[in-house]
């Protein structure tokens, strides 16, 4: 980036909170932050709360919540301030009245009186002829006479930023140069009739009061981009801004079906990912995929090691597909890579109420450190450990029924009867004898250690799948492991 060297990198994150937060925000806080990261720059958290009827508190501190879990820092914004304080645009509403009334005077806007009937009738109107149907300028000019006769009537006016009957071209840092002809930019309303302010212009206006230098965010918002320029311009002549920003458009996410993910989608939505036991890390490398990419033949990466490497000119105008499975197996890596200490405590949530079905006092702090080792290596997000470990802590195992009539076969029985003598001799401080026992067992049917060794994980575990086995039983204990190899052994003859 030859600006960056230049002018140091302002960037800023402005979501509305409204609602959870979704993963294609996620993304786009996660590039602004590298960028900003990379360059030594400075982030800027802005809340975008001019709506009040969909904003809320709640959504407010659920945002920072998760802005907090994924591990991002601010440089300026909520709870950090700054020397463009206040971040919260509910609290800068003077601001925007301001700036509304300069372009005003200055004839960059004008009074548009125009009824939502009146404007529908011309559109449709507009469209049946082939013209293009976006606003036509009808108030651009109005006289004296026809402000007082629309005022006489009672009609509000909303507030229009008049466009420049020329073209705007610039270099979107994703995606070249890009140019937007006047007849597909029509002047469009910065305040609403009942005096509030629209995102139209409180999004730039706060973007050059914070002095903002690279508007990095979704390509949905690319067409809102030649307004905010003509906008800025204007602001420029005003001295309300100082210098144009620099814009890139992030690539589209593509969800099931090859449609946009949507915020309603709930494979969109953050908190399942979270609910899930995702790790931050490993939601933010998967995340960071969406678009970018640090080289052909690397996708697993600490978060240090995205932030020294990003780079805008990696970032890829196509749109990117969101694989569910993908993301999964990158998390499994990035649980593999923790500590195993660190893993232990990450897995705390899944281990207790309300989550884990066992009574609390069941729950026994030696058995979790020994079985959590077998658990890291396997596991593709926390929240499985709790089926994983349950037959640990439960008085009795989980019979999933599935599980019983796939392991529990002809011969069965007599199979567990052989198995349960050999452990019985076995010595239980080592997997290797366990599962001599087990093989041995199987041996003696004519079975192969993989077809002996299910009935024992079911009669033990309730599962088919699970941790290693002999480690499981090894953990669990031989008297406990025995009891339940007898309990099925009854249940398969009752
Ligand atoms: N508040 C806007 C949004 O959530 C910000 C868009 C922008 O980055 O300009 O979409
Ligand atoms: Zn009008």
């Amino acid at each position: 980036m030859a600006s960056a060297a230049s002018s140091p990198v302002r960037v800023r994150f402005c979501p509305s909170p409204t609602g959870n937060p979704h993963v294609g925000l996620v993304r786009t806080a996660l590039f602004n932050w590298a960028f900003a990261r990379h360059h030594q720059g400075t982030l800027v958290f802005r809340i975008e709360d001019t709506d009040a009827a969909r904003d809320s508190e709640e959504s407010y501190e659920q945002l920072l919540d998760s802005m907090r879990w994924l591990g991002f820092d601010w440089d300026e914004g909520p709870e950090v301030g700054g020397p463009h304080a206040p971040y919260r645009q509910s609290q800068r509403m003077d601001l925007y009245k301001d700036v509304a009334d300069k372009l005003l005077d200055a004839g960059h806007a004008y009074r548009c009186y125009c009824s939502t009937e009146e404007l529908d009738a011309r559109r449709e109107a507009a469209r049946a002829a082939g013209k293009p149907s976006g606003y036509d300028g009808h108030c651009r000019e109005l006289s004296a006479g026809q402000v007082a006769a629309y005022e006489a009537e009672g009609r509000a006016p909303i507030v229009r930023f008049r466009m420049p009957d020329e073209a705007i071209t610039f270099t979107d840092l994703v995606r070249g140069e890009i140019t937007y002809q006047p007849e597909n930019v029509p002047d469009y309303g910065i305040v609403r009739a009942n005096g509030a302010p629209l995102y139209t212009l409180v999004n730039p206006v706060d973007d050059a009061a914070m002095e903002i230098t690279h508007v990095l965010r979704g390509e949905d918002l690319l067409s809102s981009t030649p307004r905010q320029i003509a906008l800025y311009r204007a602001l420029t002549e005003l001295g309300v801004a100082k210098e144009i920003p620099a814009f890139g458009h992030l690539p589209y996410v593509m969800g099931e079906g090859n449609k946009k993910l949507s915020k309603r989608d709930p494979q969109a939505s953050l908190n399942l990912y979270r609910e899930r036991g995702f790790l931050p890390e490993g939601l933010l490398n998967y995340l960071s995929l969406l678009g970018w990419s640090l080289s052909a033949d690397r996708d697993i990466f600490t978060t240090d090691e995205l932030i020294a490497a990003f780079d805008l000119s990696d970032v890829n105008p196509n749109p990117a597909r969101f694989d569910l499975k993908k993301c999964e197996a990158i998390n499994g890596d990035h649980i593999r890579m923790l500590e195993a200490k660190d893993f232990a405590e990450r897995c705390r949530p899944w281990l207790r109420a309300p989550v884990a079905p066992w009574a609390p006092e069941d729950f026994d702090e030696t058995k979790w450190q020994a079985i959590a080792p077998h658990a890291q290596t396997r596991l593709k997000v926390l929240s499985e450990i709790t089926d994983n470990v349950d037959f640990l802590f439960l008085p009795e195992p989980v019979f999933d029924e599935a599980s019983w009539t796939k392991a529990m076969k002809e011969g069965s029985d007599a199979l567990l009867t052989t198995a349960r003598q050999k452990l019985q001799a076995a010595d239980w401080t080592s997997p290797d004898a366990l599962k001599d026992a087990v093989l041995a067992a199987g041996e003696a049917h004519g079975l192969k250690l993989g077809k002996a060794q299910a009935p024992v994980r079911v009669a033990v575990t309730g599962r088919t799948v699970g941790l290693p086995l002999f480690e499981s039983l090894e953990v669990l204990g031989k008297e406990k492991a025995l009891a339940r190899i007898d309990a099925a052994l009854a249940r398969l003859t009752a």
